[in-house]
């Protein structure tokens, strides 16, 4: 992670300035559903986000628990609890799973989480460690497959100071990269332009997961 995007990517959490209100800003007379971000998980950081598709699924800021160290707040360990759809999970495989970042720095961005409640790389179970690995090299058979990215970023941030948004649940990051995604937005305007809805995302991912592969460990 050397590269422009990349150093944005661990760059430290100043979280969202103040969050967007407006929630329900889509298409015209529509009825929108507006869902809670915080009851989603992901990483929060301090860019702004611009859907393309603009019928916006959310956008309330954070999501980021009080106190870390509860794992009742944490995103992450509350994910697996709710159904695929709802959570954004990719894959669930024995001891880690895979679910897109509410908040990605690139359309495709997935985090790959144990389920223990564990912050440090070096707490991990043998079994965790290489389902982890595993499944980050599913997601990106899977995320070229079909997304087609020219790269990936791959990496975890450990602890706050290290850019870790919620640092008390380990988690890897697998950020698919294209030519020229880096462009101005981020810089000028601190927004991002994500093509793809997450929903979207989520169910092409899904789909394309091979069956059973890091699953049955
Ligand atoms: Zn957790």
């Amino acid at each position: 992670m050397t590269d422009r995007e990349g150093t944005t990517m661990s760059a430290a959490d100043g979280g969202p300035d103040g969050g967007a209100e407006g929630t329900a800003a889509a298409g015209p007379g529509k009825d929108v559903r507006v869902e809670d971000s915080a009851a989603f998980p992901g990483e929060p950081d301090a860019l702004d986000r611009l859907w393309t598709p603009h019928r916006m699924v959310y956008i309330q800021g954070e999501g980021k628990p009080d106190d870390p160290a509860d794992a009742e707040q944490c995103p992450f360990c509350a994910g697996p609890g709710r159904s695929d759809e709802d959570a954004l999970i990719v894959h669930r495989g024995t001891s880690a799973f895979v679910i897109l970042n509410l908040f990605p720095y690139n359309s495709g961005h997935l985090l790959v989480c144990p389920y223990r409640h564990v912050a440090d790389y070096t707490e991990l179970t043998e079994q965790e460690v290489l389902e982890v690995a595993e499944l980050t090299r599913t997601a990106m058979r899977v995320v070229r497959a079909v997304s087609k990215p020219a790269g990936f970023n791959l990496g975890m941030n450990q602890g706050e100071v290290a850019g870790a948004g919620i640092a008390a649940h380990l988690h890897q990051h697998v950020v698919p990269r294209w030519q020229g995604d880096a462009n101005f937005l981020p810089i000028v305007a601190r927004t991002k332009a994500l093509p793809i809805l997450l929903a979207d995302t989520r169910r092409m991912f899904a789909e394309a997961w091979p069956d059973g592969e890091a699953a049955d460990g």
